[in-house]
C-alpha cells in the first residue's frame, strides 16, 4: 500500500498548505520538516514519443510492417504480419497513477485498418505463452479506459511466463519505485527475432501462424526528475537503462543481469532510440551500461 499512502499524504500537505494559505492568514515563515511530494505536485501526462519515433512509423496502413498506433495510453509500432508490435512507447509519471484495479479485459484492438487480422484474447490460448503486456497494466491506473487500454492485444507479445511474471515484472515494479521517488520515465520496449521458449516449449508462432513469438525482449528506461521540456533535460548524466532478454522460460530473474547499451538494442533493430535527444547526448548516454541499483 506504499502508493496510496504517498498519494494520501501528498493531497494532506496540499490540503494543510490550501487551509494554512487562504486569505487573512499569516503566510508560515518556516517550510514544512517534511518535503512535499514534488513527485505528486509537479507530475504530469507527457507525450509518448517526446524522445522520439524510433521507426519513423507512420499511420500509413500501407506500411503494414511500421504501422504507428498512437493512443493516449501509449504509442507503438505495430507489425500486421507479426500480430504484435515492433515497439511500445510510453511516459510514466505519477500522473498516470491512480487507483483503478486491473481489469483483464483482454480485447481486439478494432482501431487497426480494416482487413488486417485481429489478435484476439484467445488467440494465445494453450501456447505456454503468455499474453506479454509491453505497456504495463499497473502503469495504467489513472481511469478504467487508462486500464483497458492495456489489456488491447495489439500491446501484448508472446511472452515465457518466466520472463513476464518474474524478470520482466520486477523492472516494471523498480520503475514504478522511480516515480514514487520524484521521477517521470519514458521507457519504450519492443520485441524482435523469431522463436522462444515458454512453459510447453519451443515455437515459432501461435494462432495458426497469425502471431509470431519473438526471440528477444528489449526495455529501453530514461529516468528524469518531475519537469518540462523533458529531451532537452537528458544529458550526458541522465540515467538510462537497457535490457535485453531471451523469450525463454529458464532466463535469470534477475533482470539487472540482462542490462546492455542502447547502442546494441539499435544495432540488434535497426530503430535510433532517443532521437528526439541532442546527438552529443545519445552517443554518450546509449553507449553507457547502466549500474545502478535494481531494487
Ligand atoms: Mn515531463
Ligand atoms: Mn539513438
Amino acid at each position: 500500500m506504499y502508493r496510496p499512502l504517498s498519494r494520501v499524504l501528498g493531497l494532506a500537505l496540499l490540503t494543510s498548505c490550501v487551509v494554512s494559505c487562504s486569505k487573512n492568514e499569516v503566510a508560515p515563515t518556516v517550510a514544512p520538516t517534511a518535503a512535499p511530494r514534488t513527485a505528486d505536485a509537479t507530475a504530469t501526462r507527457d507525450s509518448h514519443l517526446a524522445l522520439g519515433n524510433p521507426s519513423g512509423a507512420t499511420t500509413n496502413s500501407a506500411n503494414y510492417w511500421n504501422y504507428l498506433v498512437s493512443k493516449p495510453q501509449y504509442a507503438m509500432s505495430y507489425h500486421r504480419d507479426r500480430g504484435t508490435p515492433n515497439w511500445v512507447s510510453w511516459h510514466l509519471s505519477s500522473a498516470w497513477l491512480g487507483s483503478t484495479p486491473r481489469q483483464d479485459n483482454f480485447a481486439p484492438d478494432n482501431s487497426l485498418p480494416t482487413g488486417w487480422y485481429r489478435v484476439s484474447s484467445t488467440s494465445y490460448t494453450g501456447s505456454g505463452f503468455d499474453r506479454g503486456h509491453q505497456c504495463p497494466s499497473a502503469d495504467r491506473t489513472g481511469s478504467v479506459a487508462d486500464n483497458s487500454a492495456t489489456f488491447l492485444m495489439s500491446n501484448m507479445i508472446p511472452q515465457a511466463p518466466n520472463n513476464n511474471q518474474r524478470t520482466w515484472a520486477s523492472l516494471e515494479n523498480y520503475c514504478r519505485t522511480l516515480v514514487d521517488a520524484g521521477n517521470e520515465l519514458y521507457i519504450i520496449c519492443g520485441s524482435y527475432g523469431k522463436g522462444g521458449t515458454g512453459s510447453n516449449g519451443y515455437a515459432t508462432t501461435l494462432d495458426a501462424g497469425r502471431v509470431t513469438v519473438p526471440a528477444r525482449v528489449w526495455k529501453v528506461i530514461v529516468v528524469l526528475p518531475n519537469g518540462s521540456g523533458d529531451a532537452t533535460r537528458v544529458t550526458t548524466g541522465t540515467r538510462v537503462i537497457a535490457i535485453n532478454t531471451p523469450n525463454d522460460n529458464s532466463l535469470s530473474t534477475t533482470w539487472g543481469s540482462y542490462r546492455t547499451t542502447v547502442d546494441a538494442i539499435e544495432s540488434a533493430t535497426g530503430y535510433d532510440l532517443l532521437s528526439a535527444v541532442s546527438a552529443s547526448v545519445q552517443s554518450v548516454v546509449e553507449a553507457r551500461v547502466d549500474s545502478g541499483p535494481t531494487s
